[in-house]
């Protein structure tokens, strides 16, 4: 056996096997795979083999468009067959919302250059005449939906890999995985120690297992999933051709041929999780024992819509588990805190996703970074505060919402409450209806008097937007207050705090007693980050960013770390309240003694207010004249009752993040991870206007970002009012342009100071002119848009910098 390689990928599954295959397509062969059994020991063996494109999130489509193309191109390769049958798949809607979210889903599918097709009821029985259509009112056609062999297509990932160089050793189990200082590791396993450049944990149903032998926990469960093959039904083998997928959301039920008969899978509500404590060693090349009783109901559904199945025989029950992560997808990338460790983990749909998660691994690890953003996927995107009793309630939640519709406006109830700052009871008290982000409970906005503690989940305006409506006009004609929690903060101090930031931010580093915007890029000049940056003093600064970004930051904070410089992440030690609008001032002269009218625009320094230390800088992502006022924890709740005894005979009220979002749209203002995320560049967002390109700091991304600036970017950001109806833009739908789609919408809503529906998105940069009339297709409707480059709110800043 080997003893050295570069890369010990654990676990011969499919994911494995990918991660292997892709290490070697990209360029790297002394790479090594290490599996306790044969291949596909795992969940992969028992597999349904289905695949599919659809995804909420557009990357994670696109990567499973990828991998269903791979296929083919792997069978060229080995000359092993996958067994594949692309026989296409129909998505059901039965109501009004699965409706317009199949709707919503083909409109992203138009620029993402997907081939899918709303069909009508009519098309549904042409294509899948053993579905019953009581109800139906249609359905997305996906032309590339299949099914595959999974073992054979494990094995076509590990032969293309093995030709390009790569070792595989089966009946070899890694017992240990150990950091050597030089951040390599050593693998031990019972046919002895690898020493390794990488680790790849691809252990699929041990995953949580092999994660603790590194220190580490993993939010990942198995579920227990079942699925049963029928004996031969006529309407099938005699139908003349294959019979598509069909998924029936309302049933949450999947179904295609196999063989003469049928296959049918549910995602059931009385679901069982599996081996919560931790996957048995003994576990193999069983199954889980039949469990009719919990899919009863689902049955009884599937005889309704495919009345075939009752009078068909089970041949077969296929009961079996396989892991899901808290919000159903990959755990994949750099594993923070550990050096050359990395999550290939949690995939749930391994024929789906496989191959694009072996696709992105490799190029993180081999080019430093991913070709796209892939956020949804990073195993950044869960922080430290995940726990097990965390994950297995939302892993349950999120079986049980497999097929549900998702709302962009939805906010999911399993394992809330967990993590709330001091102000909880008090604006619980106050009509608050929360969100989470990050595990963090935060006010959406502040229902009164009679109205509902609970916002509609709705693809159209909701029941918040009267709220909403309110909190706004407080801001813009008084003052409002807004907890600042929900920001990601980082104290980076140290005599080399100033170079460090030079070279690892792009934007200007400010002087003592200054506030500035900065992008933050990698190395191909992508958004990593948009920052504000605090000088406190010329050797302590105070950054501030999005909260749920906060592992993905300190990951590569951590990476980049050099010189006499420390990064402290005190997101959670440092809170405090925004206030902002007219009367913002006023409000902020009564607590405290400094004398605040010489506070200028983008200035920061430490004050008293009432009895609280605080940090106050002048700077509000409302556009409005506003305050960010930072403390300890442990004085908010004072902080909160100087500013609001002095907000009060000034009008003060709160505001939630559904006002923040809408006032933002009156500046045109872009956000983290829609308008700003690592698949766009400074140029193409703007952001390159708060680039220091006169420093002369070698800061990283500088290369690409000046290679963007000089060739000029092909697509840009613009700001749109729409002629909507009941709906505003969400993210990525279409905009048309001489009746073709030539742009996407990366965030919209309606802004209620300016009283318009507003959308930000890209379009070709020659395109781009005050007032260019489009077309942007919202659910299905063509709404006209008219392309604004002026903000529609204190478009000159003298409010916001006065
Ligand atoms: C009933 C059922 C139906 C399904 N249907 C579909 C479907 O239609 N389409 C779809 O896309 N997905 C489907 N899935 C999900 C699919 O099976 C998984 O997404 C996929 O198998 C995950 O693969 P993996 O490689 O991550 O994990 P696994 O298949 O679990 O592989 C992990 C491997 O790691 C090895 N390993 C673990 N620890 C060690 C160690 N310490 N040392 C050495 N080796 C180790 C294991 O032996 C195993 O072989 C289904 C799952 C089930 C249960």
């Amino acid at each position: 056996m080997k003893t050295t390689t570069r890369v010990a990928v654990i676990g011969g599954g499919v994911v494995g096997a990918s991660v292997l295959y892709h290490l070697t397509k990209l360029g790297w062969s002394d790479v090594l795979l290490l599996e306790r059994s044969e291949l596909t020991s795992g969940s992969t063996w028992h597999a349904a083999g289905g695949f599919h494109t659809l995804n909420g999130d557009t990357n994670m489509a696109a990567l499973q468009g990828y991998t269903i193309r791979l296929y083919r191109e792997l069978e060229e390769i080995t000359g092993l067959s996958c067994g594949l049958h692309h026989v296409g798949g129909i998505t059901l809607a039965d109501n009004r919302d699965r409706f317009d979210m199949l709707v919503a889903e083909r409109a992203k599918h138009r620029f993402m250059g997907l081939d899918t097709e709303i069909i009508g009821p009519d098309e549904i029985a042409r294509i899948s005449p053993i579905t019953n259509l009581d109800g139906i009112i249609g359905a997305l056609y996906d032309p590339l939906d299949g099914h595959l062999d999974p073992s054979g297509t494990t094995h076509a990932y590990a032969r293309a890999a093995r030709m390009a160089g790569a070792t595989i050793e089966t009946h070899c189990k890694v017992i240990e995985t150990t950091p050597r200082a030089d951040g390599t590791w050593d693998v031990v396993t019972d046919k002895g120690t690898i020493h390794a450049e990488h680790v790849v944990n691809a252990g699929g149903l041990w995953a949580r297992e092999v994660a603790a032998m590194a220190g580490i926990y993993l939010p990942l469960l198995p579920m227990a999933h079942q699925y049963i093959v029928t004996d031969d039904i006529p309407e099938i083998y005699d139908s003349g051709s294959e019979h598509p997928h069909v998924m029936d959301p309302a049933g949450e039920s999947y179904l295609r041929q196999e063989g003469r008969g049928l296959c049918i899978g549910f995602y059931e509500q009385p679901c069982r999780p599996w081996a919560v404590d931790g996957t048995p060693w003994t576990f193999g090349h069983e199954l889980l024992p039949d469990d009719f009783d919990k899919i009863e109901a689902s049955i009884a559904f599937a005889y309704r819509r495919f009345p075939v199945l009752e009078r068909a025989g089970v041949k077969s029950v296929i009961h079996g588990p396989f892991t899901f992560a808290p919000d159903g997808n990959p755990l994949v990338g750099p594993v923070p805190g550990l050096r050359n460790y990395w999550s290939a983990c949690a995939v749930m749909a391994g024929f789906s996703q496989g191959g694009g998660v072996g696709l992105t691994l490799a190029q993180w690890m081999i080019e430093g970074e991913p070709e796209r953003d892939v956020f949804a996927m990073d195993v950044a995107r869960f922080g430290h505060w995940t726990t097990p009793g965390y994950t297995v309630p939302k892993v349950i939640e999120n079986y049980q919402k497999r097929f549900s519709v998702s709302y962009p406006n939805e906010e999911l109830p399993a394992a809330r409450g967990m993590r709330r700052t001091p102000m909880h009871d008090l604006f619980d008290g106050m009509g608050a209806v929360w969100g989470a982000q990050y595990g963090l409970e935060v006010v959406n906005y502040f229902a009164r008097g009679d109205e509902p503690r609970f916002e509609t989940p709705s693809f159209r305006r909701s029941n918040a937007f009267a709220a909403t409506a309110r909190e706004v006009a407080a801001v813009r004609g008084a003052v409002g207050i807004n907890e600042l929690q929900n920001f990601g903060k980082y104290a980076v101090t140290g005599p080399g705090a100033r170079d460090w930031l030079d070279r690892v931010m792009a934007g200007r580093v400010p002087r003592p007693g200054r506030v500035a915007l900065t992008p933050m890029l990698s190395e191909r000049g992508r958004l990593i980050g948009d920052f504000t940056i605090s000088c406190l003093d010329e050797e302590t600064f105070q950054l501030t960013a999005s909260y749920g970004a906060q592992a993905f930051h300190m990951r590569w904070f951590r990476d980049h770390l050099e010189g006499d410089v420390q990064i402290d992440n005190i997101s959670d030690r440092r809170t405090g309240f925004q206030i902002a609008g007219p009367r913002a001032r006023e409000v902020l002269a009564a607590c405290t003694s400094y004398p605040v009218e010489t506070l200028g625009f983008l200035d920061v320094a430490p004050m008293t207010l009432g009895m609280a230390s605080c940090i106050v800088q002048r700077v509000s992502y409302t556009g409005d004249l506003g305050y960010e006022i930072y403390c300890d924890p442990m004085v908010q709740r004072h902080l909160w009752d100087v500013l609001w005894a002095a907000g009060q005979p000034l009008g003060m009220a709160p505001f939630g993040m559904r006002a923040m979002m809408s006032l933002r749209l009156d500046k045109g203002f872009g956000s983290w991870m829609r308008e700003y995320s690592p698949d766009y560049t400074p140029a193409e967002t703007g952001m390159d206007r708060f680039i220091a390109w006169s420093k002369p700091a070698p800061f990283i991304g500088r290369a690409a970002a000046e290679a963007d600036r000089t060739a000029g970017p092909a697509r840009r950001l613009a700001s749109f009012v729409v002629d909507a109806e009941d709906a505003d833009v969400n993210a990525y739908e279409p905009i048309w342009l001489d009746g073709r789609v030539q742009g996407f919408c990366t965030s919209g809503g309606y802004a209620h100071h300016s009283g318009q529906s507003v959308a930000i998105g890209f379009l070709p940069t020659d395109r781009i002119r005050e007032g260019l009339e489009a077309e942007i297709e919202i659910l299905g409707r063509m709404c006209p848009a008219r392309l604004i480059t002026r903000p529609l709110f204190d478009p000159d800043g003298t409010r916001m910098r006065g």
